[in-house]
């Protein structure tokens, strides 16, 4: 079987299978052997490496992570891809392929049975209506990760990135920044998938910290106060909280609290640091 990361033997795999594009699953296929190659290295993987693949599609990056990584699962969703992906994968026997919905599999037990419970690498080209949750259950689901390299929406990306200032900071950000370094690797045009998406896209590597980069005495907490912070952006961070179903406090402890951070108390949430929403939980945690 040819490689499938150009235009041409792309198509020849589709029109063998008659395979129609399903756009609730968001199926964009990678067309471009020079964004494959950039996401493998900074994907930094070696034949010591247990990749997951999330959303394998004909298998056109699942071929460059068998021939990198020791052993590779990928997990696709659309039944309609599996007899393709037992063509296109035939030569190796380094890939198991899995025909679940990733949001449902327990992804810590295949890594146990993998990688022997050992920090996992995940690449992907994600689906791009499902980003958030699938990263988010990544990290809070404590599933043993090294780093994540994967296609999102740019607009995403950016917003992985950013800090306190730029427009693009809000919920996602901290949490990403609380479990790892994000860093964009590459943009990526919508000519270099089939069907063109609307967006431009990013390969973003988020780098898993050994260890938070801030003490926070509860988590849950410290993530509802940033929620209720960014629910509603242009009201200060008192009425954000004071106005959240998820934080029970008084008008005067949030502003005791708020106060208690040493910042003004007519402060916006978008203003606070990272370790500023750890120091305001610690706060909080403590006078409740
Ligand atoms: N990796 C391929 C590539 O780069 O050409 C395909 C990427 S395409 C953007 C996303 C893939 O994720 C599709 O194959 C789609 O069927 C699959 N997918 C969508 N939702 C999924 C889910 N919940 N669980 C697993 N796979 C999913």
């Amino acid at each position: 079987m040819a490689y499938l990361g150009n235009p041409q033997n792309t198509i020849l795999v589709l029109q063998k299978y008659n395979f129609n594009f399903q756009k609730k699953f968001g199926q964009n296929f990678l067309i471009d052997t020079h964004v494959l190659d950039k996401i493998i290295s900074s994907a930094g993987i070696t034949k010591d490496d247990f990749v997951l693949e999330i959303g394998p599609g004909i298998g056109t990056m699942t071929q460059y992570l068998c021939e990198n990584a020791r052993e590779v699962a990928a997990v696709e969703i659309d039944r309609n891809l599996i007899p393709i992906l037992a063509d296109t994968l035939s030569e190796y026997d380094n890939v198991e392929v899995i025909n679940e919905d990733i949001l449902k599999l327990d992804i810590c037990a295949l890594a146990e049975r993998k990688n022997d419970g050992k920090p996992i690498k995940v690449v992907a080209n994600l689906p791009y209506y499902i980003t958030t949750p699938i990263i988010m259950g990544l990290f809070e689901s404590k599933v043993p990760i090294d780093s994540i390299t994967i296609m999102v929406q740019k607009e995403v990306a950016d917003r992985m990135q950013s800090g306190p200032g730029s427009k693009d900071y809000g919920a996602l950000s901290l949490a990403v920044q609380y479990y790892a370094k994000p860093e964009i690797v590459a943009n990526v045009p919508p000519n270099c998938f089939m069907p063109r998406p609307n967006v431009g896209s990013a390969v973003i590597r988020l780098t898993r910290h050994a260890n938070p980069p801030v003490e926070v005495q509860d988590e849950k907490l410290m993530f509802a106060l940033i929620r209720a912070s960014f629910n509603q952006r242009r009201k200060t961070l008192a009425n954000g909280l004071n106005n959240s179903p998820e934080i029970h406090l008084s008008k005067e402890q949030i502003q005791e609290s708020i106060l208690a951070l040493g910042v003004p108390v007519n402060i916006r949430g978008e203003a606070l640091t990272l370790e500023q929403f750890a120091q305001l939980s610690n706060i909080v945690k403590e006078s409740i």
